[in-house]
């Protein structure tokens, strides 16, 4: 049984395993003559669920009936469901519907599937990383862990150009997403003492709602027109029909762009067809804005991580096959742009991690199949991922020392640690006898020492900076015996892994220890209610 990394792709999603030979190679979906799968599904009827290529051709004519665009859903708060043929699914389920067929693709090769690495954006807080562990769960396949894309893109080019100590930038432009990382990769010595690369992310930014979408809808609003005027038509006596013509022609008309000066396409127009040319430099014209907002997130990023510092930018995601992508970031970059496997790096990079994983475990990995050969070994043994911290992690707490008491929320653990991260702090009950604490524990993305929490201490939602995307996870009951000071130091430990937040606290009075393990906000059941808090120090 061979390990497979696993891409699931906001528009496009692609599974890849190691060769023989110990090279990544993509299986290969034949059905829709490409390398990656269409992350769309179409329930056309109860007996009938499409993922891929053929679901996305009915979009424009059954479009209700279609699901697209769902890892934007996945562990939100708020996420919706889809209902169907009295069937409700929610996004982790759709997002099985998509695993599920990547895994029969597998099987339907002749493979067998069970340990996979899944890829997620870094930006991915902790609950949209559950859910993306619990699709895979619920497609049946054992998740072996999750990986950043961008380290995935990373690990998948130096694999092949490994090199000493360097500082790359990873531009990851898809189709619904678009997200720009800086990473350092570092030689350094594991435990054993053998040389290793180690891959850290030094700062990361992006957009959920930008990709190649955007340029189809620009390319399809200008052939609409184009159709319209050509037809003495008014968009509205458009039919859907032609609509679905124009809309399942754009994609394939945009690829062409990125190869020829020029593209020539035929829709059927009410019944009458009608012939369009779309020059390449009108197509970039028409599309400059959305470069130059790609280009603006890069400026901000080089705020934090100078751009001398930047040896190699790569380019991932279909969308950087764009000429226009390529130029933009050349000319700010000149001498430092490297295309690599726009639409495979990210899935080969999660095999050679899948891979590396099970090689950590050993030979309690089984192998019946002849890819787990001395080349593999080669290859893999070179790198070592370290995971940082998704988030900052901290409690809410109440600071007594000024003239009015206020609640905060300490950041014990800062987004970018290595992970597992660990820290702890003491802190005393706010008033003497008070009979029960409420440790409520948030995640955010802010690297200060101390922020306002998104709730007020009586656990009601309050207004706060929202760049800092403060969300509570969960909160610890501690109990405390009767006539407690409020000097009775409570040490509170927060320990981060790939999984969750694991929260501890003693009463170090009594030694008793109270814990939690906060993963998703459904986890607890937030309670409302006043004082029951722990507070810093008094000065
Ligand atoms: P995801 O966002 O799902 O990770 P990908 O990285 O596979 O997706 O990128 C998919 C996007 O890349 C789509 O918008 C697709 O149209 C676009 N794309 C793929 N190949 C090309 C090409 N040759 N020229 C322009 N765009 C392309
Ligand atoms: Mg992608």
């Amino acid at each position: 049984m061979s390990t497979y990394g696993i891409d699931l792709g906001t528009t496009y999603s692609c599974i890849a395993r190691l060769d023989a030979n110990g090279n990544p190679e993509v299986i290969r979906n034949n059905e829709d003559d490409s390398n990656t799968v269409a992350s769309v599904v179409f329930f056309e009827n109860e007996n009938n669920v499409i993922v891929g290529q053929a679901a996305k051709e009915n979009v424009e004519t059954d479009g209700e009936r279609v699901v697209q665009f769902v890892k934007r859903e996945i562990g939100k708060p708020e996420s919706r469901t889809y209902e169907f043929d009295g069937k409700t699914y929610t996004p982790v389920e759709i997002s099985a519907l998509i695993l599920t067929r990547l895994k029969n693709l597998v099987e339907s090769q002749g493979g067998s599937i069970e340990d996979v690495v899944i890829t997620v954006p870094a930006y991915f807080g902790l609950e949209e990383r559950s859910a993306t562990r619990q699709a895979g769960e619920l497609a049946g396949l054992n998740v072996l862990s999750l990986i950043n894309e961008p380290t995935a893109a990373a690990l998948s080019y130096c694999a092949r150009q490994f090199q000493e100590d360097r500082t790359i930038l990873v531009y990851d432009l898809g189709g619904g997403t678009f997200d720009v990382t800086v990473l350092k990769m570092s030689m350094t010595q594991n435990d054993s003492g053998r040389d290793v690369q180690k891959i850290t992310v030094l700062a990361t930014d992006g957009d959920d709602m930008l990709g190649g979408k955007d340029w189809d809808d620009k390319l399809y609003n200008h052939i609409l027109r184009a159709c319209c005027d050509d037809n003495g038509l008014t968009p509205e006596e458009i039919e859907a029909e032609t609509r679905q013509d124009i809309r399942s022609k754009v994609e394939e008309v945009k690829r062409k762009l990125s190869k020829k000066q020029s593209a020539k396409v035929r829709i059927d127009v009410n019944g009458s067809r009608t012939e369009v040319v779309i020059k390449r430099t009108d197509f970039e014209q028409m599309t400059s804005d959305l470069v130059a907002k790609t280009m603006n997130f890069i400026d901000s990023i080089l705020e934090k991580v100078p751009a001398e510092q930047i040896d190699t930018v790569l380019l991932v995601g279909g969308s950087t096959y764009m000429p226009m992508i390529i130029e933009a970031v050349e000319a700010k970059f000149p001498g430092k742009v490297q295309q690599h496997d726009p639409d495979q790096a990210v899935a080969k990079g999660a095999a050679i991690y899948a891979s590396l994983l099970v090689e950590e475990v050993g030979s309690s990995a089984q192998s019946d199949e002849p890819s787990d050969t001395p080349h593999a070994e080669q290859l893999t043994s070179k790198f070592t991922v370290e995971d940082q911290t998704p988030r900052s992690f901290g409690p809410g707490v109440v600071d007594t020392n000024g003239a009015k008491h206020k609640y905060v929320l300490e950041n014990f653990i800062k987004i970018g640690e290595t992970i597992p991260a660990v820290a702890e702090k003491t802190y005393y009950p706010l008033e003497d006898n008070q009979e029960r604490v409420l440790l409520r524990v948030f995640e955010n993305i802010s690297t200060d020492d101390t922020i306002i929490p998104c709730v007020d201490d009586d656990g009601n939602p309050q207004a706060c900076d929202p760049a800092n995307k403060v969300k509570l996870l969960g909160e610890l009951a501690i109990n405390l015996p009767p006539n407690t000071s409020r000097d009775t130091p409570i040490k509170v430990m927060f320990k981060v892994d790939a999984s969750g937040v694991h929260v501890e606290a003693i009463n170090t009075k009594t030694n008793e220890t109270f814990e939690a393990f906060l993963r998703t906000e459904s986890d607890i059941d937030i309670e409302r209610s006043a004082v029951h808090q722990l507070r810093i120090a008094s000065e």
